[in-house]
């Protein structure tokens, strides 16, 4: 999508060789009517996937996940993040590692929101190592719904996400891919 590789452009800052920062407009700030435009982007791709329900991990992939389920007019879940496992029956639980802490962490969705009827898609931020995704792709086939896909804003497709959750079956798209983040420039795929 060419205003989001344009916005990256101008406001994205690179930390390290593999880091983008894009904290004025999606991650700290966020710019309303520009992610209106990405969630209107991620509901055009999947809208004959029958999605029930819009699935984001807490908290950058909430504007996002919200715009999506907006458009596809279904409800938005929102799957927590917890230090540790906690002792709970109604909760789906699985164990994540962090990409940008390093550390890992619980993720868990109550019993209440899905259910085997479900098409669901996920949407995030970022898709780096596809962690992240996998985890929420557990979660919501320990309920025996189906996983419909997965939207992200930002792949960096030099990371071995994308390959990981597409040699597991998902449907992946990114509205914008980053080739290479080195010397601090960022390099876009060329699309078709
Ligand atoms: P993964 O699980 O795919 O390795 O990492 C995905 C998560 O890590 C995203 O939800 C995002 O929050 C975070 N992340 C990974 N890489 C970056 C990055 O370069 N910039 C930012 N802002 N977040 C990132």
């Amino acid at each position: 999508m060419k205003l989001l590789e344009e916005k990256i452009l101008s406001e994205g800052v690179v930390e390290g060789d593999d880091i983008l920062k894009v904290d004025s407009f999606i991650n700290h700030q966020v710019d309303p009517a520009l992610m209106e435009g990405f969630g209107r982007e991620i509901a055009n791709h999947f809208k004959d996937g029958h999605i029930t329900k819009v699935a984001t991990i807490e908290s950058s992939g909430i504007a996002p996940a919200l715009m999506t389920a907006r458009f596809l007019n279904v409800p938005m879940l929102i799957m927590k993040k917890q230090p540790s496992r906690i002792l709970n029956k109604n909760l789906y639980q699985t164990e994540v590692s962090s990409y940008t802490t390093e550390k890992g962490y619980e993720l868990c969705v109550s019993r209440d929101y899905l259910s085997e009827d479900d098409h669901v898609l996920i949407v995030d931020d970022f898709l780096a190592n596809g962690e992240a995704a996998a985890g929420a792709m557990r979660l919501i086939r320990l309920s025996h719904a189906t996983v419909a896909g997965l939207g992200v804003l930002i792949e960096k497709s030099f990371q071995p996400g994308r390959e990981k959750l597409e040699s597991l079956g998902l449907d992946v798209y990114a509205l914008a891919r980053i080739k290479s983040l080195e010397g601090g420039k960022v390099t876009f795929l060329e699309e078709g």
